[in-house]
């Protein structure tokens, strides 16, 4: 089937894109397709952490979907969501205490939006306002494009989206960024900052310092804003630490994962909450019940899938892993930074990334799917942002694959 078929891909031109490789097999770093093997330098957006097709979380999927497959997950409980949640509030920032299930990073954010107007709606406090940073991306849902940045992705929709307060990205020490939140909390009217924590991933792999991180905590302590931050992305050790939060030494009120949450291999996302956020629906009234769900909402499959995934963490020796694949990182970014058609290198922990010099930047830059074809047929998936090029491999990355996507980009005629 050619490309004009059934299927409308995501954030796939049609119009212009070649018809792309069908995936057959996966294994490890790798996707092996009908045109070659791939090395998957991008986790298949972010996702795959231990490796595609890991077999203990392949195991228990089967183990699961032979016994037990999707349940209503209100009025009825079982085990591997039980399970789960448990483990999860055992390894999340303290403070952390119910695990709410859904599907996608989008819907683990649209959760804790709502979660948090209803604690203040519930506190009898009319506070709803919302801030943000510039360039965030929290999902393609109405409610989270209305928090994450305004631009090409999403203009056409900009008629359904709400408003939200704007912050500066936090360059340099930060201190911009923090001075107008704390104006802006000091207001009375903010509900809840809500933040990708250290790296803003699809708005360009932009980093900031964790004292940032923790600067925003105490402003949000200060004011009694409440603090959600979305570990989507950087959840499950991208950032060198299990939590984004970690390398701050902070606790947010309310907490996304998602995308690695299964290791990458299945859907599944959590919206973790403190006892507070929890209280303030728990009631007699039952106008106070947090009326959100979805059908598949913690399916017990992928609640399984997960379950398998905590438990390598619980079990292997994942900070060594997290550190010396952030020190080869380290090694070949500092390579290409001294490439005079490259500037800004940056990392936080396993995750690198380098702009392309070229006279048009931004997300429209015609390098992005130059240098992606170019990968591609080198046997490396990338996907640039625009002009900024990033590797974010699976953890079971060798050092040989590395240099393999390494070198794709530096061979790589700008
Ligand atoms: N939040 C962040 C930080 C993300 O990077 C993403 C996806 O890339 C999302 C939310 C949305 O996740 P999903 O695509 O699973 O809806």
């Amino acid at each position: 089937m050619s490309i004009d078929g059934a299927v409308w891909h995501p954030f796939f031109q049609h119009g212009t894109e070649p018809e792309p490789p069908r995936a057959i097999s996966t294994e490890g770093a790798f996707i092996e397709t009908d045109r070659g093997r791939l090395l998957d330098a991008v986790s298949s957006w972010w996702v795959v952490t231990h490796g595609h097709n890991h077999p203990r979380i392949a195991q228990a999927i089967r183990e699961t979907a032979g016994n037990l497959d999707q349940v209503i997950f209100a009025g009825l409980t079982h085990a591997p969501a039980e399970e789960l949640a448990e483990a999860l509030v055992g390894m999340a920032p303290e403070g952390l205490s119910h695990v709410f299930y859904s599907d996608s990073g989008s819907t683990a954010v649209e959760v804790a939006l709502k979660m948090a107007l209803g604690y203040w709606r519930h506190e009898g406090d009319g506070r709803h306002r919302i801030a943000v940073i510039e360039d965030s991306y929290h999902g393609d849902t109405i409610g989270t494009m209305s928090v994450g940045e305004r631009g090409v992705f999403n203009a056409a929709y900009d008629p359904l989206m709400f408003a939200v307060d704007r912050l500066p990205f936090p360059s340099g020490d930060g201190a911009e960024t923090l001075r107008a939140f704390e104006e802006m909390a000091a207001s009375g009217r903010m509900a809840a900052l809500i933040v990708e924590p250290l790296i803003l991933g699809a708005g360009g792999m932009r980093m900031y310092g964790a004292d940032v991180l923790r600067g925003m905590r105490e402003i949000c302590d200060r004011h009694d804003v409440l603090m959600i931050v979305d570990e989507v992305m950087t959840g499950w050790g991208r950032t060198g630490r299990l939590w984004a939060c970690d390398n701050a030494g902070i606790a947010p009120d309310i907490m996304c994962t998602s995308k690695g949450l299964t290791g990458g291999v299945i859907p599944l996302a959590a919206t973790l909450a403190s006892r507070r956020i929890f209280d303030a629906h728990r009631s007699t009234d039952r106008r106070r019940t947090f009326y959100h769900s979805s059908s598949y909402t913690a399916n017990p499959i992928a609640c399984a899938a997960a379950l398998a995934q905590v438990r390598l963490w619980q079990e292997s020796p994942m900070q060594e892993v997290l550190d010396r694949l952030g020190d080869w990182q380290a090694e070949r970014l500092a390579k290409l930074a001294a490439d005079p058609r490259f500037e800004n290198p940056r990392r936080w922990g396993t995750v690198a990334a380098i702009d392309m010099k070229v006279p048009e930047g931004g997300y429209l830059s015609e390098a992005g799917p130059r240098l992606r074809a170019h990968a591609m047929d080198r046997g490396v998936l990338l996907r640039p942002l625009g002009n900024t090029c990033y590797v974010m491999p699976p953890y079971c990355v060798t050092e040989a694959d590395l240099d393999l996507a390494w070198d794709v980009i530096a061979s790589f005629d700008l």
